[in-house]
């Protein structure tokens, strides 16, 4: 049997992955191909009336189910919010996803943009392209949005995905991020709009909008 393409989608925390991609990870995987999303933070940071690992594993068992709807699988590290690059080198986690990029080999890899104003959003689109250098079979290399406006600086060449038949998995999948209702109340609304702007280039319904940045 031939190998499953395989797609990574780096995401800082655990439901940037479906704010930004959710509905090509889903049409990714109706195809039959292979997508992984790596979580590097469980955003424990977010109920600081609770314990760490309560957070850690309500957060994980949300992805999980999100996971389930995309039919994606996950991993997760565990990196401090906002201390993203520090932790990355003590925990030395690059060798650890040079070893998963090499053995995946995957066609495509998803990351954040450096336009993100959050910090560690910025952080894992660093991460990326360090990474990326210590790859021999380089992948495509796409970037989304989340905090920030749709770019108008860049001039990388953009990538649109029709969305409108896997859009109810996205929404559905968001839904189960139930410990994050405020952080999301935002990226939900700014994200329907988005999906439908790209949507009207593509005279769809809904689309992503990505940019190929390498
Ligand atoms: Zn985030």
């Amino acid at each position: 049997m031939p190998r499953k393409e395989s797609i990574l989608v780096f995401s800082a925390h655990s439901d940037d992955f479906v704010l930004g991609a959710g509905g090509t990870i889903a049409n990714y995987t109706k195809e039959g191909k292979k997508v992984t999303a790596i979580v590097f933070s469980y955003g424990e940071k977010s109920h600081p009336w609770l314990k760490e690992e309560v957070v850690q594993r309500m957060r994980a068992q949300e992805t999980l189910e999100a996971c389930t709807i995309l039919k994606c699988s996950v991993l997760f590290f565990d990196l401090r919010e906002l201390q993203f690059e520090e932790d990355f080198r003590t925990k030395n986690l690059g060798a650890n996803l040079v070893d998963i990029i090499t053995k995946e080999k995957p066609s495509k890899i998803f990351t954040h943009s450096l336009e993100d104003p959050h910090p560690d959003h910025k952080a894992v689109h660093t991460i990326t392209l360090n990474l990326l250098k210590k790859i021999k079979k380089k992948p495509e290399l796409y970037i989304y949005s989340i905090w920030n406006p749709v770019s108008f600086r860049t001039t990388y060449p953009a990538l649109f995905v029709k969305i409108s038949k896997t859009f109810s998995f996205k929404m559905q999948a968001l839904k189960t991020f139930r410990s994050q209702k405020i952080h999301i109340l935002y990226p939900v609304f700014l994200l329907l709009f988005r999906n439908f702007l790209a949507g009207i280039k593509l005279h769809t319904l809904f689309a992503e909008k990505f940019y190929r940045i390498k």
